[in-house]
């Protein structure tokens, strides 16, 4: 799970209303896998108050401010599991997701799920960023469009 945080889907700089649907269809996927004995790793920003993403984007997820944990309805998962911050975008720099993935590694699946779930998580950010970037310059953002993997 990448950066299901206060911070993103409930308040703060970078917050979108997006988010709300799929917490609870993570949710839900987090019970399937949870129930299939499968490993769950969260990434997590916690970053500190001048971390150099800041000069990309406005702040975030600042360590101690409560958007840097993840979100209540999956917080149980993430406690059963194995969480990995992060003071960058990228889950592998200055991690140690390395060392948990190697760990893990005879366990873990990357099925197309998991990979879609990663895909649209990532989507989402960057169409929360584009619209958020629009609302700073004034330039109209691409409309929203439902997306049809979470339909069931
Ligand atoms: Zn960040």
């Amino acid at each position: 799970m990448v950066d299901m945080l206060v911070g993103f889907c409930r308040r703060g700089n970078l917050y979108s209303p997006r988010y709300e649907p799929v917490v609870s269809r993570l949710q839900a996927r987090l019970a399937e896998a949870e129930a299939r004995g499968e490993s769950v790793v969260f990434l997590a920003d916690s970053h500190l108050p001048d971390d150099p993403e800041f000069a990309m984007f406005p702040s975030h997820c600042v360590e101690g401010s409560g958007e840097d944990e993840v979100v209540p309805e999956l917080r149980g998962f993430a406690d059963r599991g194995t969480t990995v911050t992060k003071r960058t975008f990228s889950g592998f720099h200055e991690t140690r997701l390395d060392e948990v993935l190697r760990r893990l590694a005879p366990r873990v699946r990357f099925d197309d799920n998991a990979v879609g779930l990663l895909d649209d998580a990532h989507r989402s950010l960057r169409r929360s960023l584009r619209s958020r970037t629009s609302m700073m310059t004034g330039t109209p953002s691409r409309p929203y469009r439902a997306r049809s993997r979470f339909s069931r």
